[in-house]
């Protein structure tokens, strides 16, 4: 038996204690062969399953770290934007409550172009490196800048909702952050925050802080992570008042349209990952917190595409490397298995050609002579009748002589299929020499084995000819034995049914004869 299998079966054989040499061993291992050559399939598909499980689970736990990384960091970064604002809305809180002290206890009529109050605000912008400009609207809603020689307004404001939010004197005062607003004068973008003044002063009433967007963004710009990151301001109601990188178009809508940044924003602090539809929609990782005393949040986003660069890459190379690995797996199975199955017809026609006589297809006589070997052991075993018929064909020497050899196999294949389809499904016949035959009749008693003896040989004196090759008639001569309690080996029964034969054959051929008679 020659099998290709991944480790040597026939020694695994050996150290399991089977030895290979008998029949019934044979039959083990050609089980083993089939078990492993179907099961060749299920071991390997397991393997690859679970081999695509583990990529699968470690690509998934290596993105989720990843991406649990990377808002670690934004988090961070929005802490440091968060604490930067803060200060900036202090100061700014700061500068608007000592201008409205000062003009609380300023005792002139012109403010504006008073040297001190104006020497005070120019200190206030060159602290705030031209962040912040201080500028004051009027009872009547005119926009002052400081100084003004002219005693001209730079615009009328009474409009800007910076301004009519500070009107209702019922409602406390507190800074007002106004949505951004493209300024009448330069065209630059600014944050206008505004306070109500303790109490109008030389028909002054709101001072307001101009916050220069494009300031503001400058470091924003810079901490900010690669595009598509951004750092954003937002206001309590959700307007945008700055982003980073600068884009007026987005200025002033609102953010909070997303109900999944609306519910973290309202929490005060939170993280999340979202697609933003009011921008550019791209994924995004999102960290958000809102600053303590002012209606203010700083959001801060980075890409996930950014983010998962490195996770992309090391993905394709492992389901690329798992991928080649499942090919060649596949492939050398598929190899293994065209062996296998070539193997495995290759070893039944071996088996078939070594029991099976090519002439007759019947059982050849080391297969009949195993199988009977077999038949009789479960016969003695459970004590049921056994009958042995041996058959040997009358005169065929003189058939071979006058038709010829080729005839002499014409008769010898007609019989054959004759007495096959003349048995029972469980009785068995083989050729056990040149024209003679032995047939073996399980639970069959003396006179049902006469019976079938008899019936084998009038059937062939009758229906066995061939006319045409000057065969007119074959004739048989069967010797008949039976088990008995003494037969140690079923070779004891051929001996009798040899011996019965012979005694057939010198009684005058074409008949039956029994042990007994
Ligand atoms: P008896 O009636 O006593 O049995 O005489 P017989 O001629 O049948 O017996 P014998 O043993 O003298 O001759 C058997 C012949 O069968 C001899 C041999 O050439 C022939 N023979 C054996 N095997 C084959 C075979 O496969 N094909 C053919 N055509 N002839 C065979
Ligand atoms: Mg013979
Ligand atoms: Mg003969």
């Amino acid at each position: 038996m020659i099998l290709i299998l991944p480790f040597d079966l026939t020694t695994l054989c050996k150290d399991i204690g089977l030895d290979l040499e008998g029949p019934m061993q044979i039959r083990t291992l050609r089980r083993i062969s089939r078990v492993m050559h179907n099961g060749l399939w299920i071991i390997v598909a397991v393997i690859l399953a679970a081999l695509w499980s583990l990529a699968l689970v470690f690509s998934s736990v290596y993105k989720e770290r990843l991406i649990s990384s990377s808002m670690r960091e934004l988090v961070q970064l929005n802490g440091v934007v968060t604490q930067h604002t803060l200060a900036l809305f202090k100061a700014i809180e700061t500068d608007l409550h000592v201008v409205d002290r000062w003009l609380q206890v300023y005792k002139g009529d012109d403010p504006l172009n008073d040297p001190a109050f104006v020497a005070m605000i120019n200190d206030l912008r060159d602290i705030s490196d031209g962040l912040v400009d201080i500028r004051v609207i009027s009872t009547e809603g005119k926009l002052y800048y400081i100084p003004n020689p002219t005693r001209k307004p730079l615009a009328d404001v009474s409009d800007r909702t910076y301004y009519t939010a500070q009107l209702d004197p019922l409602l406390s005062r507190k800074l007002y952050i106004g949505a951004p607003v493209q300024s009448r004068v330069s065209g630059e973008w600014g944050i206008p925050i505004s306070w109500r003044m303790q109490s109008p002063v030389a028909g002054l009433h709101v001072i307001l802080a101009a916050v220069e967007l494009d300031r503001l963004v400058a470091p924003h710009e810079r901490w900010r992570f690669p595009t598509p990151g951004s750092i954003l301001l937002l206001r309590d109601d959700g307007i945008l008042l700055s982003r980073a990188p600068f884009d007026a178009k987005y200025l002033g809508i609102n953010m909070l349209d997303e109900a999944a940044l609306r519910t973290i924003f309202q929490k005060g602090k939170g993280t999340l990952l979202t697609e933003s539809p009011q921008t550019d929609g791209m994924k995004r990782l999102v960290s958000v917190e809102r600053l303590e005393n002012f209606p203010l949040g700083v959001v801060v986003t980075r890409g996930l595409d950014e983010t998962l660069g490195n996770y992309y890459l090391v993905r394709r190379i492992v389901f690329g490397v798992i991928l080649v690995i499942t090919l060649a797996a596949l492939g050398f199975t598929a190899l293994i298995y065209r062996t296998q199955k070539a193997l495995l017809k290759t070893q039944r026609e071996l088996h078939r050609q070594a029991s099976v006589d090519d002439l007759t297809q019947l059982m050849n006589r080391r297969a009949f002579f195993a199988y009977a070997d077999r038949e009789f052991s479960r016969a003695k075993r459970q004590n049921a009748p056994l009958a042995l018929l041996m058959l040997d064909i009358d005169d065929f020497k003189q058939i071979n002589d006058r038709s010829g050899h080729s005839t002499g196999d014409r008769v010898l294949t007609l019989c054959a299929k004759a007495w096959m389809h003349a048995l029972r499904g469980h009785d068995a016949i083989g050729r056990i020499g040149g024209e003679e035959f032995c047939v073996l009749l399980p639970a069959t008693g003396p006179q049902a084995s006469i019976d079938v003896a008899e019936r084998l040989r009038k059937m062939t004196e009758e229906h066995i000819n061939l006319e045409q090759n000057k065969v007119k008639r074959v004739t048989v001569s069967i010797g008949l034995a039976w088990l008995t309690e003494s037969d140690t080996h079923w070779q004891m029964l051929l001996e009798r049914a040899d011996l019965a034969l012979y005694r057939a054959k010198h009684d005058g051929k074409n008949r039956v004869e029994t042990e007994a008679s």
